[in-house]
This record gives C-alpha cells, structure tokens and sequence, in this order.
C-alpha cells in the first residue's frame, strides 16, 4: 500500500474494551471458535549486551523475525532455518547484526530444500545501509548476489510508512518511528485477520516522542504496546539528542495512548541498558498512568488474539 507517511485506511473498532486482570488464568483464552493466539517470542529487548542481555529481535509465530539482533543466536538451527521474512526498524547495528550470520547459517539447508530467499523488509534508506556498510564485500559478503544472482541467500523488499503487509499469513503495519536514521515501528494483528479481529502487538522501534505515531493508535486497538525507554531519567539530554524515550518523556508518550480505544493498555518496557532495568522501572513506577506498565523479558512468550 504505498501512501503518504503514516497515512492509513483502517477501519476502526466502534466500541472501548473492558481491561481484564491480565493476572486471571481465563484472560487471555481464546473463545471456542477463535483461532489459535499468535506466539511473539522475545529473542532479545536490551540495549546492549552482557551476559543473559541480548539486543532487540521478536519471534512472530515461526517464520517472522522483527529485528535481527543479538537474541537471535538463541535459536536453534531448525529454527533459523524456518524464518522467511526478516522485518528491520531500522539501520542501526544492535537491530541488524543477527542478518549476516543467519544468512550464512542456513544458507545451504534452505537451499538444498529449494526454498527461496529470505526476504529482508525495511526502508529504503535502511536496506542501502544494509547494501554499502554490511553486505559490501568488506564486512560481509553481498548475500543478495550469493551463493548466486538467480538463488541468492537474501531478497531485499522496500517498505514504506503505513504499509500493510501479509506475510506467512501474518497481517503487519509498519508505523513512523522518529530515531536519528530513518525508523519503523510494527503493530502485528491478533486472531485471524480482517477489521473483526483479536487486537494490536504493537512495537514502537527506537523512537523520540511520536506524536504520528500516537494520532495513528487511536484507530487501532492495542493489546500489547512495546515502548522503548532507553536511557533513566539522569541521561534525559542523551536520550533527547539520541532520539530515545526515558520515563520522563515516556509519561507524556503514553499519556497520548488512551479512551475510548486504549483505555486502559499492556505496556512492555524494552531497550534498557543492561544492569539499569531497576533504576528506569522504579522512575517508571512514578508515572501516573492507566495502563500496566511492566519489563520485557527475554525467553517471553507473549500471546495474541
Ligand atoms: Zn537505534
Ligand atoms: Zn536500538
């Protein structure tokens, strides 16, 4: 769907949603005829690495991968082998590094399968990133000309800002994200597709304060909402010129999410830096807000639909 930035032709839920305990066993539960939640597998949502701390990548369903950092070393062999699609928020390498060794891993099980590439979706801006700093011939060989031009390894895909794609039957949003390099978010649709589906996944990517992308939640129903905070509130100048959220500025964010769509919302904090997640939730905790507001975890499963 190639339109203007951020601009989208959704229909919208006419009516709030109740905000069950997400503590009770059944809230989650599908009614009978539902179709089976769709799995979000946390690979990765630190800031950086250290020991159990992997940068950010999710696991949708098995075969869509959104970002391709360090989490993605977890995977077993299978695993990898089974993703199709790779969808990256942007150029940055806590985001990207997982590409080039994941092509190289199951290059030749895929290929000796007969399976096609694996696609690559981003932005323009960020797939020539991928092409002149990784896939150059210097970092890493051109997985988009090897093993061979007619069969290679990776396929590169173009998206744009308010795209909607379908992929292993998965419909995916690519929302605006404002970062210091061309940005992307993802709102991944809960049940089994169309306007009378289970709610919204929703990740934010790295991102300053968005207010597009807030004007852009009111029309969607947010189950899930994946915020970033990547620096504590003492860092608040860094996070401002590095495009990033703290607390401080991630308060007024989520004050923008609400009634009568997303009263009341399960919010994930990701990107935190490794050894500060209790310093940015207890600044977190001081927020006063409606919606539940938790860590991400890596090894979580999160379910939708
Ligand atoms: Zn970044
Ligand atoms: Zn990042």
């Amino acid at each position: 769907m190639p339109s203007g930035p951020c601009v989208t032709s959704v229909s919208q839920r006419a009516s709030p949603i109740p905000c069950p305990d997400p503590m009770t066993p059944d809230s989650h539960a599908p009614a009978p005829t539902a179709p089976p939640p769709l799995s979000i597998r946390v690979l990765g949502c630190s800031g950086a690495i250290a020991a159990g701390s992997r940068t950010t990548a999710f696991l949708i369903g098995d075969d869509v991968l959104i970002d391709a950092g360090t989490g993605v070393g977890d995977l077993t062999l299978a695993e990898l082998a089974r993703i199709d699609h790779i969808l990256l928020s942007h150029s940055h390498l806590d985001h990207v590094l997982a590409i080039a060794l994941l092509a190289d891993s199951v290059l030749a099980q895929r290929q000796a399968a007969g399976r096609p590439p694996i696609q690559v979706h981003a932005l323009a801006p960020t797939l020539a990133a991928l092409r002149d700093h990784i896939f150059n011939g210097v970092i890493w060989p051109d997985f988009t000309r090897l093993p061979s031009a007619e069969h290679p390894a990776l396929e590169f895909v173009p998206f744009e800002h308010g795209d909607r794609l379908v992929l292993g039957g998965k419909t995916i949003e690519v929302l605006c994200a404002l970062h210091t390099v061309p940005a992307a978010g993802f709102a991944v649709q809960g049940g089994a597709g169309g306007d009378d589906a289970g709610g919204w996944w929703v990740f934010t990517g790295d991102t300053g304060p968005n207010p597009l992308l807030w004007q852009r939640l009111q029309s969607l129903r947010v189950e899930q909402l994946v915020i970033e905070a990547a620096f504590g509130n003492a860092e608040r100048a860094l996070a401002g010129i590095s495009r990033h959220l703290c607390p401080a500025t991630l308060g007024a964010e989520l004050a923008a999410l609400g009634a009568p769509l997303n009263a009341c919302v399960d919010v994930y904090i990701t990107h935190v830096k490794p050894g500060e997640l209790d310093a940015v939730m207890g600044e977190i905790a001081r927020i006063e807000t409606p919606h539940r507001i938790r860590p991400l975890a890596a090894g979580q499963v999160m379910r939708l639909g």
